[in-house]
């Protein structure tokens, strides 16, 4: 047992690991006099883009917008439908929405992943209660969730198939790989969030898109700008989701460890492997041929909420990712076309998904203390 309480999460600790070099990048972007879509940013895209081994960055404001400029590009508006996930963070469904088109949502496999079975059926125009879908789909949107690639070999091909192009979400995933390849390159655009608590994170907002596609990638440019082609002169009706100076200079300095901090986390997530085996709770299930970032690690067990409970008063925080999907929240309850079947998955994860201590500067003896008191308390529930 410990007397210091054990975040779930922490931020501050990741600031605190480059402290110097962060702090020297904001006095740099400080004393630069130049604060909007400048240097820094052009660098951080391009050093983005090569982590991912894509042609092209696009740095935007956050990861809603990400989704919302990556949907424009491909296309979509009004009248249009998008088939996604109701297993995710809102902001996958609401970027929808914020485009025009209809979200059409699809359960989720046992790696927390669209389901392909579930996206034909929708290609194929069949919905819950055997309604048929009217709108044209003109995206697909699978979301690489707790940093466990999808199914991206099937869904690809499905895709494929339908014509359909594929944005992939990998907001949770920066530097997950599928088959040896980093995500983010297998669809036509890929949009990341870069939320603080993300695998790479700013000290605020910020959002980035990777793409190889020259024409995409400018189009991107251009909405994130007011529709901007040249200086005050709009070609598209535009938007203004800019990423900061400020921000790209501290995501520069912190990508320099993301593939560290992403070991670490696989690290930690073996030892909970290892310490949690045998226990009444499932852990995560890995696909084959991919090597998951661990965005989170999320436990399940029937006995979640007494045993998030007995967890707290040891001192080990836990989260819920997420406690409602999507489709069941008051915002969008009863009002979005769900596959055929509906979600039993997605609704049944809701209630035993638990995310422990998951972040690269937890210690060996937090990870220890944490199996520890899961050891203690998993068996009494
Ligand atoms: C965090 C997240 C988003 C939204 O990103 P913001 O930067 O908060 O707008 C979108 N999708 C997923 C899967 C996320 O985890």
């Amino acid at each position: 047992m410990t007397n210091t309480v054990i975040p779930q999460t922490d931020p501050k600790a990741a600031y605190l690991e480059q402290r110097s070099a962060i702090d020297q990048a904001i006095t740099r972007v400080l004393e630069s006099g130049w604060y909007i879509l400048g240097r820094e940013v052009s660098a951080f895209e391009q050093e983005f883009a090569a982590f991912n081994g894509a042609a092209h960055g696009i740095g935007v404001a956050n990861g809603t917008d990400a989704l919302v400029l990556g949907l424009r590009a491909l296309g979509v508006g009004p009248g249009d439908a998008v088939v996604t996930v109701s297993h995710t963070a809102v902001a996958t469904v609401a970027a929808v929405e914020l485009t025009g088109a209809l979200p059409v949502l699809v359960d989720v496999d046992a790696c927390h992943g669209m389901d392909p079975d579930q996206l034909e059926e929708v290609l194929n125009g069949r919905l819950a209660g055997g309604a048929r879908l009217s709108s044209p789909v003109k995206a697909i949107v699978p979301v690489h969730l707790y940093g466990h690639p999808v199914a991206l070999d099937r869904i690809m091909d499905i895709a494929a198939r339908f014509g359909v192009p594929v944005l992939e979400d990998c907001s949770q995933a920066h530097g997950a790989t599928f088959d040896g390849r980093i995500v983010g390159t297998f669809g036509a655009i890929a949009a990341f969030s870069l939320y603080p608590t993300k695998n790479l994170g700013a000290l605020g907002d910020g959002g980035v898109l990777v793409t190889n596609d020259a024409a995409l990638a400018e189009r991107l440019r251009h909405l994130r700008e007011y529709g901007w082609k040249e200086r005050y002169i709009s070609h598209d009706a535009g938007h203004n989701s800019r990423l900061d100076e400020l921000q790209a200079a501290i995501l520069r300095v912190k990508l320099e460890r993301l593939g560290a901090h992403n070991a670490r986390r696989q690290a930690i997530a073996e030892a909970y492997d290892r310490g949690l085996d045998g226990l009444p709770l499932d852990l995560p299930r890995r696909r084959p041929n991919t090597v998951p970032v661990f965005h989170q690690y999320v436990v399940t067990t029937p006995n979640r909420d007494a045993l998030r409970t007995a967890l707290q008063a040891r001192g080990v925080m836990t989260n819920i990712h997420y406690p409602a999907p999507v489709h069941l929240q008051p915002a969008y309850r009863d009002r979005l076309p769900l596959g055929p079947g509906g979600l039993p998955q997605t609704e049944r994860m809701a209630g035993l998904v638990l995310s422990l201590p998951m972040y690269p500067q937890l210690g060996d003896e937090a990870v220890a203390s944490v199996v520890a008191a899961l050891r203690d308390v998993a068996p009494t529930l």
